[in-house]
């Protein structure tokens, strides 16, 4: 087996103190594989490349006959090869690596490497000479939701990262930094430890730090630091629209201005938000604001014994959230998450493939590891020195022991590489790869995730939690629920964890989504992000009012992207040229990723 790419030697690398941890996590992920007999090298069994609808092989050629003219033909690669899966440091940016749908749908006719704001200009110009539909991505590793893939079949995917990586810029008396698509949170990290300044600087991180900091931001994903909300804290954006030019956002609209990465609005509409989620343009840099080391941090651990104790504890956690003495985003897991982190099978605890792992054979396994038995496990941390990090302390401890049976883990001595420590760590700005190990509780792993949001309280909690419940035990898939709590909300994360070479897995989790998403909206809740293949669902969900909500998105799409070249149909936001030709995908009309026909290339 190969070894594992390392920072600097390229921009996806993993930082060289994971290296060892890196290693291990490889060997396991393909030593599962090959208990399972899966090939790595997927064979293609339709026409490669896969060509967006309506383009012919000739129009694909000529086209990309001009795109090698313009970049060089070293940064353009036609996809025609078998498809290879990998793993989360080697992972493809041609396809979905986890996909839910047959392998040959959500794949790419190439892809393009641009090194520069003007190549991407020239990039897009290139879309809408040949009405050729791309998709950018920035590192590729949005997985859960769909990783590199395009949602359109055949578009060109534009890897943003592989070239675009530059630091362009690290305050120490701003606490501010400006990146291109191509830095992880690994790479930042790393950086502002190469410069002297870990002792000042917090870069707020995810559960994995291999993502790019501007693909998880405009996806609107989370961290565990007091900074936890990646686009509330970022401040200035530089995009390339779908026609080609270039805009500043926010204060960097102003000529020879250096408030930028300092105050996010500038003067008049406030801009960024539509390109976030969404299909507007293409972001090639973004300031975003670093947290002042606190003088301090301190994480902890509380176990809870019953299902039950879930609404009495999301009560006791709001107000102590809203006032700041829970100062992070805070997790509340689930025991059966618990055991599958460990990174065993599932068939080590039970050997049946079908079927839920019964209660008791979870908790059996729990209490066999450091945090003891237990139902639902709460990580959290306190920050400052430990003055100020003792009242708060005391607080919650007294808050959460109104629970009966409600204990404080003593992690003092917790092995080195214990879970635990990877929490402590993405609290306090230091990113890890760890997360997925629950991937390896089956063959093959891998994940999606239904992800609604709620107001912190007990209700809501316990309703999202039954719902879920509920068409998991109808589906036979285990249930791995986390509660994610933000400042007045809360993120219900189910991750489903299924074999992606088994064609009846991956029926049975997309079939336990769709009703999940169904019966979540039929109460009133709904997802903040979504996997490529519920997207269609989800923004549909957002109907209020005649669905006016996504009649002003076509509106702007419309006028920005009138070719409707730019990722087409990314979180439901269809350009004119496709809608009602069938590209939308619902149970109802199947899971295909392309549709019948796209309006407007006979004009061209
Ligand atoms: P990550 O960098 O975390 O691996 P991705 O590159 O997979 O994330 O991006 C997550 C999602 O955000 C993708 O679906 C992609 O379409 C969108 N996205 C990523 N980078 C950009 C960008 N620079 N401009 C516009 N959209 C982007």
């Amino acid at each position: 087996m190969t070894d594992v790419p390392t920072l600097p030697e390229t921009h996806s690398g993993i930082p060289v103190y994971l290296l060892d941890k890196a290693r291990a996590t490889k060997a396991a992920v393909y030593q599962l594989k090959d208990n399972a007999g899966a090939d790595t090298n997927i064979p293609r069994r339709r026409a490669v490349p896969a060509l967006p609808v309506g383009v012919t092989t000739e129009a694909f050629k000529t086209a990309m006959d001009d795109l090698r003219g313009q970049l060089g033909s070293e940064h353009v690669e036609v996809v025609d090869q078998a498809l290879k899966d990998g793993w989360y440091m080697e992972h493809p940016n041609t396809h979905d690596m986890m996909t839910i749908l047959d392998d040959e749908e959500f794949v790419a006719s190439a892809v393009v490497y641009p090194g520069s704001t003007e190549d991407v200009q020239a990039v897009v110009r290139w879309a809408n000479k040949h009405l050729i539909p791309i998709f950018p991505i920035s590192m590729g590793r949005n997985l859960g939701y769909g990783g590199a893939a395009p949602r359109v079949r055949g578009s060109v995917v534009v890897d943003l990262g592989r070239r675009m990586r530059k630091i362009l810029d690290i305050s120490a008396d701003d606490f501010t930094c400006l990146v291109e698509p191509g830095v992880s949170f690994y790479a930042l990290h790393d950086e502002i430890q190469a410069r002297g300044l870990g002792d000042e600087l917090w870069v707020d991180v995810p559960d994995l730090g291999g993502g790019s900091v501007i693909g998880n931001t405009v996806d609107r994903g989370v961290g565990y630091t007091p900074y936890g909300d990646h686009w509330a804290t970022h401040s200035g954006l530089e995009v390339v629209l779908p026609t080609g030019e270039v805009v500043r956002t926010g204060m960097g609209a102003l000529p020879g201005n250096n408030t930028w990465q300092a105050f996010p609005y500038g003067f008049g509409p406030f801009s960024d938000g539509i390109f976030s989620q969404s299909n507007f343009g293409i972001v090639t840099k973004m300031g975003i604001t670093l947290m002042p080391n606190p003088g301090g941090h301190e994480s902890f651990l509380y176990t809870f014994q019953k299902e039950e104790d879930l609404a009495q504890l999301i009560e006791i956690i709001r107000p102590l959230r809203i006032r700041n003495i829970l100062e992070n985003v805070a997790q509340l897991r689930h025991v059966t998450q618990a055991v599958a982190v460990r990174g065993y099978p599932r068939s080590k605890y039970y050997e049946p493939v079908d079927g839920l792992v019964p209660e008791d054979i979870i908790h059996e396994a729990a209490a066999t590891f450091p945090a003891g038995d237990h139902t639902w496990a709460y990580y959290g941390t306190a920050y400052g020195p430990p003055e100020a990090r003792a009242p708060k302390l005391a607080a919650i401890d007294a808050a959460f022991r109104k629970i009966p049976g409600c204990q404080k883990v003593d992690t003092s001595t917790f092995p080195a590489d214990e879970y635990f420590w990877s929490r402590d760590k993405i609290a306090s700005g230091t990113p890890d790869l760890h997360e997925l190990r629950w991937c390896q509780w089956v063959p093959n792993g891998s994940h999606i995730a239904f992800s609604p949001v709620s107001p912190i309280r007990g209700a809501d909690a316990s309703t999202l939690y039954e719902l879920a419940r509920k068409r998991h035990a109808e589906h036979g898939i285990d249930f791995f629920p986390a509660f994610c709590v933000g400042l007045r909300e809360m993120h219900l994360i189910v991750e489903i964890v299924f074999d992606r070479t088994s064609a009846s897995k991956k029926a049975a989790a997309l079939a336990c989504l769709r009703d999940m998403v169904d019966d979540a909206a039929a109460l009133g809740y709904g997802e903040y992000r979504t996997h490529l293949v519920l997207m269609d669902q989800v923004a549909g969900t957002y109907s209020w009012n005649g669905n006016s909500l996504m009649k002003m998105h076509e509106t702007l799409k419309d006028a920005l992207d009138p070719n409707g070249i730019l990722a087409p149909g990314r979180c439901g936001i269809w350009p004119a040229q496709y809608r009602g030709r069938g590209w939308e995908m619902t149970r109802e009309s199947g899971e295909k990723s392309e549709g019948a026909s796209v309006g407007g290339r006979s004009e061209k």
